[in-house]
């Protein structure tokens, strides 16, 4: 997603998507549409007395259309603010937030597993927004009292008009979020209640469930009455579930997992030495069925050698090259008493296949990342495959960890 950022509240960066600056348009479009029929409820159910003839002249449904829609906005900043402050009280940084297509999102860098925690982050958005409309209600109320005679009576209409509707889309906004389905706030209140009697992973599994139902409902109906929003925000949902229980999953799966108990250990790893012809490396590629070789010189890890190192060199002058002049020395590296976890997050963040893990002697145990080879012992090489077949492995043993299930420890 393409955004920048517009400025900051709280130290939070506020960004806008570019998909933002298509909804906003649209939305002051249906809103300015909409003005006669908003109008007549708000004069039906608040009374508000508001001239309908004030609003619907040239260009003022379109003002106000653009005015209401920056407002619902405002609206949606300020319930981003709410989860995002909770979460920091809690100690949970907050990178940004970001307005886009389908209204706002607070990107946190880690989540909570503490149930009381998540259920507060979650609802202090709607709660923000209920406030948000309160305040809209109330300034509606108050406005003919304090700006009549400060302002033209149609001026005093749209303002009217502004407020009121904005009382009531906030509201509506609380509301929509508490749809029981990830990712709307709805789905995290679910797990939170879901995780007060079990383990996070089968309370996420469930909201997860609960939630691909909904979005399936969701889309059915918005198939039903063509209304394509509905159906964009079904989509949403759904992989939205999907891959926040997925996540949650392997999480809960490769908890207290470490490399170096998932790793291909050095012992049946595959390996070429630096004087290793390239003709005789591809050959061994194709014999071996094996795309990527540690190289080592005197039994230190020096460089990692993969099939397109190789192919810059042309076959007929893959005799006269050895590996140590294609190989790459720029190594991503993990210890093996890392997280198995961060060793998926590593990959996917770089997006590589395989990961050497190093035992950079005591005292660096934990350290990630590329280091300087000169110091390097290679212990093993963690690669997806070797991640997914232990993923599968712990999955069907019916475990969440090797040891049993571990994760249902007391929360807090
Ligand atoms: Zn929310």
């Amino acid at each position: 997603m393409k955004s920048f950022r517009i400025g900051s509240l709280f130290g939070i960066p506020i960004k806008l998507d570019l998909t933002f600056l298509l909804v906003l348009p649209l939305f002051a479009y249906l809103i300015g549409i909409q003005i006669e029929s908003v109008t007549d409820i708000l004069n039906e159910i608040w009374g508000a007395g508001i001239s309908i003839d004030a609003l619907t002249g040239g260009m003022t449904p379109w003002i106000l259309g653009t005015i209401a829609a920056i407002g619902l906005f405002v609206g949606v900043v300020c319930h981003e603010l709410g989860h995002s402050l909770t979460a920091q009280r809690y100690g949970f940084p907050i990178e940004s937030i970001t307005l886009w297509l389908f209204g706002g999102i607070a990107a946190f860098s880690e989540m909570p597993e503490d149930w009381r925690q998540e259920l507060n982050i979650a609802i202090a958005g709607p709660i923000v927004s209920v406030l948000v409309g309160i305040v809209s209600y109330v300034a509606f109320v108050l406005s003919p009292d304090v700006l009549s005679g400060v302002v033209a009576p149609e001026t005093l209409d749209g303002i009217r008009f502004v407020l009121g509707y904005l009382a009531v889309l906030n509201v509506a906004l609380a509301i929509f979020n508490m749809v029981p389905a990830f990712p709307m706030d709805g789905g995290r209140v679910l797990r939170a209640l879901l995780a007060r009697s079990q383990p996070y992973a089968r309370a996420t599994q469930q909201a997860a469930g609960v939630g691909k139902i909904f979005a399936v409902l969701m889309g059915l109906f918005g198939l039903l009455v063509m209304n394509w929003l509905l159906i964009g925000i079904a989509l949403f949902v759904y992989i939205g579930a999907s891959s926040e229980s997925q996540q949650v999953t392997m999480k809960a799966a490769f908890q207290d997992v470490v490399v170096s108990d998932i790793m291909t250990p050095a012992t049946d790893l595959h390996t070429v030495s630096t004087d290793t012809s390239v003709a005789e490396l591809v050959k061994r590629m194709f014999s071996e069925r094996h795309t990527g070789y540690p190289v080592l010189e005197n039994g230190r890890l020096v460089g990692l050698v993969t099939l397109s190192d190789a192919r810059e060199i042309k076959p007929v002058e893959r005799d006269a090259y050895t590996v140590d002049e294609v190989m790459s020395t720029d190594l991503k590296t993990i210890s093996p008493d890392s997280d198995a976890m961060t060793a998926i997050e590593q990959m996917q963040r770089d997006n590589i296949g395989r990961l050497l893990v190093v035992d950079s002697g005591p005292g660096h145990g934990m350290e990630t990342g590329s280091q300087d080879y000169q110091e390097q012992d290679l212990v093993g090489l963690i690669s997806r495959t070797d991640v997914m077949t232990a993923f599968n492995i712990i999955q069907k043993s019916g475990a969440m960890g090797p040891m049993g299930d571990r994760e249902s420890q007391p929360a807090d």
